[in-house]
């Protein structure tokens, strides 16, 4: 079959038009009769991310500045997903953000704030106050272990005078290793029903605590075959000699996975850069952004493990408005899900998520992961300034190829030249803790899933359909004020 028949026999079996291209409020998802009951019958929401990287829930967060530094890598790879570091900053900090992910033990606070046994209860309820925290080692000088104040402890206690050696709970304590792996935190803190455990080492010096909370949270963490969470790291292609030794070091450093982006990957350069990649690193390699079957077809012969879709859907983007390229997001991700699938290649859906309903219209069309950035770049854990801005508090969200980020680019060193801006500086609302964020459209999505009637992700891929919708009935579905 040629390659126009398979596209059009995939776009077909989706119910989408073969003669027109789509955007996301172009079409609504068909529900079906549904076996699933509930929306938390939905318990897998894993996904390949490229290779053999799985991640827990379908979203990567976008390598652009103002979205994904260390941080905010730790916190979505704890979630289930994966932060791809940027190549805008220097490869040496590009190689340090890695290595902090992979240090980051996620589930143990490796410097716990920690109390000597002669300070006063009072002392103690104010440093817990202060750092929100429900728990307190107690060490002498040398750092080893004495006792642990808890809540429990103090929470009958009124003469706030008394020394904190007096009320802690002393050893023997129920400690752990500092190697403890979650697991066995989790396994500790099933059976002996305790909140926290101290991690010592052989001669009783603390070296780290783990809390019954922490570990639950990051229970479907994205974590490598050693435990540590996963993390990509991204490179651009302005030279392709550069980006192989730079592909070489944050491999080296830890990164899960590599991606060669460039808004402009359906071309030559790209297709020998991916190939000398692939022939030099035995490595999962995402390459991206093409938004057509051609351009897929390319980058999957020339070794991609995963391929980026998205030419101008993203919220911060120019380049439809002044080069007219483009194709719009929901016909580009099935028109290359469309080839990808019969190499087992998964699409990342790049760019243009404005609503859940968007995240689930993507997934639904083929693609394997979807790539975020103003829906992150609000949350408490991106790199952003909060700034009060007329009564809101807000982060700046520039695009990558505006000017502003550009200019900022060579305040940092990085001494590319200035190109005409294809991007917009956008002010973007902070969003509270990621968590939140995720966890809400992580829930629409398993609505959107359960009303489909699709188990996991691969049925939702599968088996379900869109109708096209005209303007009207849009705008019906919009809440009104
Ligand atoms: P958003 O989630 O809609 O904000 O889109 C994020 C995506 O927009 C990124 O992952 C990039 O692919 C794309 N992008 C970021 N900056 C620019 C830019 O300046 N011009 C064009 N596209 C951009």
């Amino acid at each position: 079959m040629k390659l126009q028949e398979k596209v059009r026999t995939y776009l077909k079996e989706k119910g989408l038009p073969t003669d027109i291209a789509l955007a996301f409020p172009d079409v609504f998802i068909v529900g079906r009769k549904s076996e699933v009951n509930k929306r938390t019958d939905i318990k897998n929401l894993s996904a390949v991310l490229a290779g053999n990287v799985i991640i827990n829930i379908p979203l990567v967060s976008a390598n652009m500045l103002d979205v994904t530094d260390a941080r905010m890598a730790i916190a979505l790879a704890r979630l289930g997903g994966c932060g791809f570091i940027p190549q805008f900053d220097q490869i040496e900090s590009r190689i340090a953000a890695i290595k902090k992910v992979k240090r980051a033990e996620s589930d143990v606070i490796e410097s716990p704030i920690t109390i000597t046994k002669d300070r006063t209860l009072q002392e103690a309820r104010k440093i817990m106050q202060l750092e929100s925290i429900s728990g307190l080692p107690v060490v002498d000088a040398d750092n080893k272990l004495l006792g642990i104040l808890t809540t429990r402890d103090i929470v009958h206690e009124d003469n706030y005078l008394k020394k904190v050696g007096s009320i802690m709970t002393p050893m023997p304590l129920i400690t752990g290793s500092p190697e403890t792996i979650p697991e066995e935190a989790r396994e500790i803190f099933r059976t002996k029903k305790i909140e926290k455990l101290p991690l010592v080492d052989k001669d009783g010096i603390l070296r780290g605590l783990m809390t019954s909370k922490d570990v639950r949270k990051s229970q479907n963490a994205a974590r490598d075959q050693n435990g540590r969470l996963i993390v990509g790291a991204a490179v651009g292609i302005s030279n392709p000699e550069r980006a192989m030794k730079e592909i070489g070091a944050l491999l080296q450093a830890g990164a899960d996975v590599i991606l060669i982006d460039t808004a402009r990957a359906f071309s030559e350069r790209v297709k020998h850069l991916t190939r000398m990649a692939k022939k030099q690193y035995n490595a999962p390699i995402i390459v991206g952004n093409v938004d057509c079957p051609e351009g897929a077809l390319m980058l999957i012969n020339a070794g991609a493990d995963g391929v980026k879709v998205g030419i101008g859907p993203g919220s911060a983007c120019k380049t439809r408005v002044e080069t007219g390229i483009g194709c719009p997001q929901l016909s580009a991700i099935a028109e290359c899900v469309a080839i990808a699938r019969e190499y087992n290649i998964p699409i990342i859906a790049d760019g243009g998520i404005r609503t859940d309903a968007d995240l689930s219209k993507a997934i639904c069309s083929g693609a394997h992961s979807v790539m975020l950035g103003s829906q992150f770049a609000g949350v408490e854990e991106s790199p952003g300034e909060k700034i009060l801005d007329g009564g809101k508090i807000i982060k700046i969200y520039r695009g990558s190829a505006s000017i502003e980020a550009q200019v900022s680019r060579i305040d940092q060193g990085n001494l590319d030249r200035i190109r005409p801006s294809e991007g917009v500086p956008r002010r973007v609302e902070c969003s509270g803790g990621l968590d939140m964020v995720v966890k809400e459209m992580l829930g629409h999505l398993r609505s959107s899933m359960s009303y489909a009637g699709a188990f996991d992700l691969e049925q939702y891929r599968r088996d379900v359909k869109f109708k096209r919708q005209s303007a009207a009935g849009y705008e019906e579905g919009i809440p009104k004020k």
